[in-house]
């Protein structure tokens, strides 16, 4: 019998449901369908894109490993997926297919049409639930409905994931089955592969490493350092579970484990377990209310606001030029590196949406198309969070003060000069208050903060 493993966003070998159980069969063969144009239309970006081209070049090297053949095709838009996979089957005899689940409705919709197609031409499907810890619907209030705030959930979330059975180990090389495919490295769209290569090395083993790393050196200091952008105090993994190079349940294990190694570890881990179950309530999220897979504020009513058009407040935060040095700073760190500080990310996005009132759709397509993490789930609920849109909505009432903010998380401006060196001679006492100081060259703030915050409530208020 002959098994077809088809990777997505899990491009691993390690705690991968889908290849272990397929490696039991008589020969196995895996397939990577490159959706270049779909892609695209989600707004994933380049710096994406190139990571998730590393990541799958690596992938096809651990395969090689394991002697499975892998396949990979071109398929511009997910509806092709479901013919190019039967076309495959057909032509090497394949019995069986085996594939993880993803969430979002586009991904979902492929999903199904694949099983129904290929369940028409008599191949066996076999799907798995391994890109959460609970599957979309395990989660329920006592009346049975889906968390629509997070804390709830969370308290029943770590009751569902107790039990989480160990992750897998890596499947033994299967014998030579004489398959081969030609061997390609992955190329599309223009997308330079070595983009941000050193920065972002995309590699399982470093995956793994870091994982390690952080657990280890820095878990005990998540709770007071996750929220200071100057230091490393978060894990820096999430790239990597975007595109499935670590598991959530290695994740997990390896937290758990760290809980043994000391008391001074728990708050620490129980923290960071709190961050990825958030990964998992906005995964059900969009599993489970698919409104918000159409660009719909999870709260409906918000989809009547009159959102601001102000091209030059949006040229201005794209750029890093609104004259508020943490948020500036943040933008120019978003578009040199693909990456974000997840306080700042908050604090720029209530900034666009409530001091600027614009559009929360255009500050989440901005960050897709920048973010080297860019993931549709958490990205849609961090958005829509910041905005009071979405689920468990900050009250449209709690405005961040950027110039506190800045004070409180960057009190050394470490972080914040370093992006804005038009800052360096600014002294610390004007430092997220420069045009006071009288000797800064740096932009005048586009708008002031009493103002904005006063428009905002009028604004959120009148909507309401
Ligand atoms: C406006 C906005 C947009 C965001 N866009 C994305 C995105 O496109 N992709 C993305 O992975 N995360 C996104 N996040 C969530 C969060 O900012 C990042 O996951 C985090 O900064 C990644 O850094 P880390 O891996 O060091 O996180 P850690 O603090 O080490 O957390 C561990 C993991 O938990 C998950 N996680 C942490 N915080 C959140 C959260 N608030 N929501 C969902 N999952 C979380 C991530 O997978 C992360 O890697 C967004 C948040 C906001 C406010």
């Amino acid at each position: 019998m002959t098994a077809l493993v088809w990777f997505k966003n899990d491009l691993r070998t390690l705690d991968h449901p889908a290849l272990y159980q397929a490696m039991a069969c008589d020969s196995v063969v895996a397939c990577y369908c490159v959706s270049t144009a779909q892609w695209r239309s989600h707004d994933m970006g380049d710096r994406r894109l190139a990571f998730q081209m590393r990541a799958l070049d690596d992938l096809s090297q651990q395969l090689e490993r394991l002697r499975v053949p892998l396949k990979i095709m071109e398929t511009p838009w997910f509806e092709q997926v479901p013919a190019a996979l039967g076309e495959l089957c057909a032509s090497h005899q394949i019995d069986a297919v085996y594939f993880i689940d993803e969430y979002p409705l586009n991904e979902r919709t492929r999903d199904d049409a694949v099983a129904t197609y290929l369940q028409s031409l008599g191949v066996r499907v076999h799907r798995f639930v391994a890109d959460v810890l609970a599957a979309p619907g395990s989660v329920l209030s006592l009346k049975g409905e889906p968390y629509t705030v997070f804390s709830p959930f969370f308290k029943r979330w770590q009751v569902a994931v107790a039990d989480t059975p160990k992750p897998l180990p890596e499947p033994q090389p299967q014998a030579n089955t004489g398959l081969a495919f030609e061997r390609r490295k992955p190329h599309w769209d223009g997308v330079a592969a070595d983009l941000d290569a050193q920065r972002w090395p995309a590699a399982q083993n470093c995956a793994l490493a870091q994982l390690d790393e952080f657990l280890y050196d820095r878990v005990q200091h998540y709770p007071e350092a996750r929220d200071l952008p100057a230091v490393p105090g978060t894990s820096g993994l999430s790239a990597y579970l975007a595109v499935g190079k670590i598991s959530v349940r290695q994740c997990l294990h390896r937290a758990w484990a760290e809980m043994a190694h000391g008391s001074g570890r728990v708050n620490g881990v129980e923290k960071w377990l709190s961050e990825i179950a958030w990964r998992d309530f906005y995964r059900h999220v969009v599993a489970l209310f698919a409104h918000v897979n159409y660009g719909c504020g999870f709260r409906r009513e918000t989809d009547r606001l009159p959102w601001r058009d102000a091209p030059g407040d949006w040229m201005a935060w794209q750029q890093g030029q609104t004259g508020y040095p943490l948020v500036d700073a943040a933008m120019r760190q978003l578009n040199a590196t693909g990456w974000m500080h997840n306080r700042l990310r908050m604090v720029v996005a209530m900034f666009l949406t409530k001091h600027l009132l614009i559009d929360w759709r255009r500050g989440e397509q901005y960050f897709m198309q920048h973010l080297v993490d860019g993931d549709f789930p958490s990205n849609n609920g961090g958005w829509q969070w910041s905005a009071s849109t979405g689920t468990d909505a900050q009250p449209y009432f709690r405005i961040f003060n950027p110039t506190t903010q800045g004070q409180r998380f960057d009190p050394e401006g470490e972080f914040t000069r370093h992006w804005v060196p038009e800052l360096a001679d600014v002294p610390r006492k004007y430092l997220y208050e420069p045009h006071l100081s009288g000797v800064s060259e740096y932009v005048a703030p586009i708008v002031d903060h009493r103002f904005a915050r006063e428009r905002a409530l009028a604004f959120f208020k009148a909507n309401r």
